[in-house]
């Protein structure tokens, strides 16, 4: 049996009071894993606030190399380092706002896997590649590049989560038999490279996750929890969300 997991993402909100404010609001729920990804220069509060708690710490993105002369980037082993166990590679905004390609992700798997942490891949089509039946085409080749570059012991920790960028921050979710349906191809696909690793793998799904449409897509059984962005700002809505997991699972 996989463990659900939510992770909120927090994108580029907050500042040091919200962020005392939000964490101070949200607590663990029992059965279900929770981690938050706040902005890089709140990671530390973030991480002293979260002190024995069972909610984790993620960071949204993370360089492609160790160190060196890479300006305003920020390194795995140094996420690491200020206590993120999570870190979200390959998210849609990376992949369009800032043109991160596949060889890209790869490399960032490859720094979060040698800093110990836990990569979260996102992968997802746009509401074009969907509408031309591109679907599939898209995530599996976004995943197959990471696959591709590593071995099934490597990515024993490996995380994925499935993002339609036609869902996310937009209102618009993926019905949970669309997204079932990509869910369970992402897992046979993982299971052609090691039928282990497809059996444990945790597949999230992103893309306006609510508290009123959780529990049905949680329900589904290829989709593992989910990563959320708009709804994880609101302390309610987060543990509403992450109790779904618990009851959805
Ligand atoms: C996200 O950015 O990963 C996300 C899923 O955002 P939202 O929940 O706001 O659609």
């Amino acid at each position: 049996m996989r463990a659900p997991l939510v992770i909120g993402n927090w994108k580029l909100n907050g500042s040091t009071a919200e962020v005392e404010a939000l964490i101070s609001a949200i607590s663990a729920v029992a059965g279900v894993g929770m981690a938050v990804c706040p902005p890089y220069v709140y990671l530390s509060q973030a991480g002293n606030l979260l002190a024995g708690s069972a909610v984790e710490l993620g960071a949204q993105n993370c360089a492609g190399e160790k160190s060196g002369a890479f300006t305003g980037e920020v390194a795995a082993v140094m996420l690491a380092e200020v206590g993120c166990q999570y870190v979200l590679i390959g998210h849609s905004e990376r992949r369009t706002l800032y043109a991160e390609t596949d060889a890209d992700t790869v490399a960032k798997v490859r720094q979060g896997l040698d800093a110990g942490l836990r990569p979260v891949l996102c992968v997802g089509e746009t509401l074009e590649e969907r509408e031309q039946g591109h679907t599939l085409d898209v995530v599996l080749r976004q995943q197959n590049a990471v696959l591709d570059a590593f071995t099934a012991e490597e990515l024993g920790s490996l995380i994925l989560a499935y993002e339609p960028v036609w869902a996310i921050g937009t209102g618009r979710t993926a019905s949970a038999e669309q997204a079932q349906g990509v869910h369970a191809a992402m897992r046979a696909k993982v299971a052609e490279y090691s039928e282990g690793l497809a059996a444990g793998v945790r597949i999230l799904y992103g893309g306006s996750v609510k508290p009123g449409n959780a529990q049905e897509l949680f329900a589904q059984p290829d989709i593992d929890g989910g990563l959320i962005g708009g709804a994880a700002l609101v302390a309610e809505d987060f543990k509403a969300i992450c109790q779904a997991a618990v009851s959805g699972n």
